[in-house]
């Protein structure tokens, strides 16, 4: 069987480790248009949960990967202003974080030493590029053009959503995974940070579209962004500096699509569907979309069959992350409203904004955001 795989991000990467470890005779290639030694943005983070989802498939990946990577135990929350603040950590929150360029180098090393090809600076641009396949795997990001190419095929949606983000780094190695508002005389700054090798950490800031254009954003170079970031955020930055890769303003898509499928193409990891950063879940339903599409071919055996499996088996526990994500990035667009909350109110909002951590949960994870938030409201303590 031949396969061919478009983009060697965590989707292509570990599908072709999957299928060539359950069948050394697959000729396996993965194009990848990107370097060896480079990738766009910093430090990716799991939570424990999503540690564990793949722990559950293959515990030979998890023992390979978790050694790399940073762990900690507690969220922090910050409400502040850009000159005073309370800080409220919030225990029972298990992360990991890796740097995504190390995670793929992790990668590559296991993919190749399985005896998968990865060609890398070879950008694919058409299908017929790719002779002989019996199968090719789009795993080729957010903007894959197999996808916007064939958007009818594939039912392709995108929703793009108002706020603005930004995917900086730091040199200050912070002790938990943080999220500081800072209110502002222009809005409310998020930075969503945390430190993913000893001396490295995630800086990502996000805003409100009106924020950003208060701010003067649209017009200010990538210098004087950096600057403006640092002031905002120089309680928090130490007298470290803000980082960029290539990194630029974006709005967040987020993309469906209601076919995965058409002849033996597939879609995979991004490229099928984006989910918000703020739930850490992205580079997990990338690594489980291959789960699912290998166990798809274990289970029937052929591509027609397997494309169709894959798609049945994979849109019930993915749907339900998706719409979490997308519950979870509309609590953003509402920060400047949300900061108006006292603290504990605030970090309470945050906690349980997707739907899915309850009053009970929140209590089991933090007694005492659970208590300040019934002294607030009494009424809660009684149901529970
Ligand atoms: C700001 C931001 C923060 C994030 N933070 C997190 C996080 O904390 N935790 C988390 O789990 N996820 C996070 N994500 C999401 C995560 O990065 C993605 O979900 C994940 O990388 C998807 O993997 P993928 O393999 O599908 O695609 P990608 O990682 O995008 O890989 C696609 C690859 O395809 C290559 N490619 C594209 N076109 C071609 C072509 N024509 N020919 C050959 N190669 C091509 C690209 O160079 C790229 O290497 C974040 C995303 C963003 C934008």
């Amino acid at each position: 069987m031949k396969i061919d795989i478009l983009g060697a991000g965590p989707a292509g990467l570990y599908f072709a480790a999957l299928m060539k470890r359950d069948d050394p005779t697959r000729e396996i290639t993965l194009y990848e248009r990107g370097p060896r030694n480079a990738t766009w943005g910093f430090g990716v983070v799991f939570s424990d949960r999503a540690l564990e989802f793949l722990r559950a498939d293959d515990e030979d990946i998890y023992q390979y990967l978790t050694p790399h990577m940073e762990t900690w135990n507690n969220l922090t929350i910050v409400h502040g202003s850009e000159n005073s603040e309370t800080r409220i950590p919030i225990t029972g929150n298990g992360f990991a974080a890796i740097g995504r360029l190390e995670l793929l180098t992790l990668l590559y090393a296991w993919v190749e030493k399985l005896g998968v090809r990865i060609e890398f600076d070879t950008e694919i641009t058409a299908l017929d590029q790719l002779k002989g396949s019996d199968l090719i795997v789009a795993a080729n990001g957010a903007f894959s053009w197999v996808r916007q190419e064939n958007e009818d095929k594939f039912g392709s949606t995108y929703d793009w959503r108002p706020n603005k983000f930004i995917w900086y780094g730091t040199s200050k190695p912070f002790d938990s995974l943080s999220l500081t508002f800072r209110d502002t005389a222009h809005g409310v700054f998020c930075a969503h940070h945390y430190r993913y090798s000893p001396d490295m950490s995630t800086f990502l800031v996000e805003v409100e579209d009106e924020t950003w254009k208060r701010a003067g954003f649209e017009t200010m170079s990538p210098e004087d962004t950096i600057r403006y970031c640092e002031k905002v955020f120089a309680r928090d930055l130490d007298g470290r500096p803000i980082i960029s890769n290539n990194s630029y303003w974006r709005n967040f898509p987020a993309i469906w699509n209601e076919r995965w499928s058409f002849d033996n193409v597939v879609l995979m990891g991004d490229a099928l569907r984006t989910a918000h950063f703020s739930i850490g879940s992205g580079t997990r339903l990338a690594m489980e979309d291959s789960i699912a599409l290998y166990k798809a071919f274990k289970e029937t055996g052929n591509v027609a069959a397997a494309l169709a499996r894959y798609q049945e088996l994979r849109t019930p526990p993915m749907k339900k992350i998706w719409d979490a994500a997308n519950v979870s990035l509309r609590w953003y667009e509402h920060m400047g409203e949300l900061i108006k909350l006292d603290p504990y109110e605030f970090a309470y909002s945050y906690m349980t904004r997707t739907g899915r951590v309850s009053h009970a949960e929140v209590k089991r994870r933090d007694p005492l955001l659970a208590a300040e938030y019934e002294r607030r409201h009494p009424e809660l303590a009684l149901t529970v």
